[in-house]
């Protein structure tokens, strides 16, 4: 059988690609902004956090640049797309990753609307309009990659996170969807579903100690026991989703949790 010539064999993978990585600022988004850049790829970070977005950018390379865009307001998602197209003449991946969570453990009782219309705004009209506007400049040139950070509550229930287990099982809803419209456009859709992950999500980055202590942050693999997930290790199930060694991959949700949903099949 001959190999398939459209894998490129090289250490860096997303050689002369560009990517938008929304949320890339801080978190798994800041690590798969450094994992595409160092493949490779020119990036494009979009955030609302001015100041981080541009440092990283700036410490990186001048293969990496920042957008100040808020991914619920449309004309932010317009501008966001538009400019970097302008700026590098194309657009191969767009990974729609910003995101935001609500109180952990709290009753459907107490849960507020308001709570639900922010985390639907920012999670999942985010996602939609990123997916929606990245397709527009995609569709001409019959390729590109859309990509989305759900999570690992698609697959097992997150206890008292219901807006936000809303806003994740819609972009499970728009991988489906996309993948089977965009396909015949040769564009691939996929998401990362993580478990859970140190970073400032939650308000602030939990300390090493918290860290070990939390089961939350530990997977039930026996094997991986003492492994605690990394951004990283996120940012490289994103890194292989980008890159043409998923070629063939479309409609996929990656879960990566050590086998946290196997093995604890019910709930986090
Ligand atoms: P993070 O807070 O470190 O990163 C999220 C980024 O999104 C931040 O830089 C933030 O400024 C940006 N952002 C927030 N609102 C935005 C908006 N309106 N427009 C543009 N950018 C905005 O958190 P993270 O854990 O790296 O989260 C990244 C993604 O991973 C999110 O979609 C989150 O839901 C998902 N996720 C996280 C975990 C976890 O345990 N940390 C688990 C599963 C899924």
């Amino acid at each position: 059988m001959s190999a398939n010539p459209s894998v490129v064999s090289s250490n860096k993978r997303l050689d002369g690609k560009v990517a938008i990585v929304t949320g890339g600022a801080s978190g798994i988004g800041a690590a798969a902004v450094r994992l595409f850049s160092q493949n490779g790829a020119k990036v494009v970070i979009a955030d609302i956090q001015d100041n981080l977005g541009q440092e990283i950018a700036n410490k990186l390379c001048e293969n990496v640049s920042y957008i100040h865009c808020d991914v619920s307001q449309e004309e932010q998602v317009i501008n966001l797309i538009n400019t970097t197209v302008d700026k590098y003449g194309q657009l191969d991946i767009m990974y729609n990753n910003a995101g935001i969570i609500d109180n952990f453990y709290i009753s459907i009782v107490e849960a507020s609307k308001s709570d639900l219309d922010r985390l639907l705004a920012v999670n999942l009209v985010g996602s939609f309009l990123g997916a929606k506007h990245a397709a527009r400049v995609m569709i001409p040139r019959r390729k590109g990659c859309i990509l989305f950070t759900a999570s690992a509550c698609v697959n097992i229930a997150g206890l008292g996170t219901h807006a936000y287990s809303v806003t994740k099982h819609g972009i499970s809803g728009l991988v489906k969807s996309l993948s089977a419209e965009l396909g015949e456009h040769g564009i691939r859709v996929n998401c990362v579903s993580p478990f859970s992950v140190a970073t400032g999500i939650a308000g602030r980055i939990p300390s090493e100690e918290e860290i070990a202590q939390n089961e939350m942050f530990v997977s039930g693999v026996a094997n991986l026991k003492e492994k605690i997930l990394k951004v990283d290790d996120v940012a490289q199930a994103a890194l292989y989703l980008a890159s043409d060694e998923a070629g063939y991959v479309s409609g996929l949700n990656l879960v990566v949790d050590g086998g946290y949903s196997v093995v604890n099949p019910s709930m986090m």
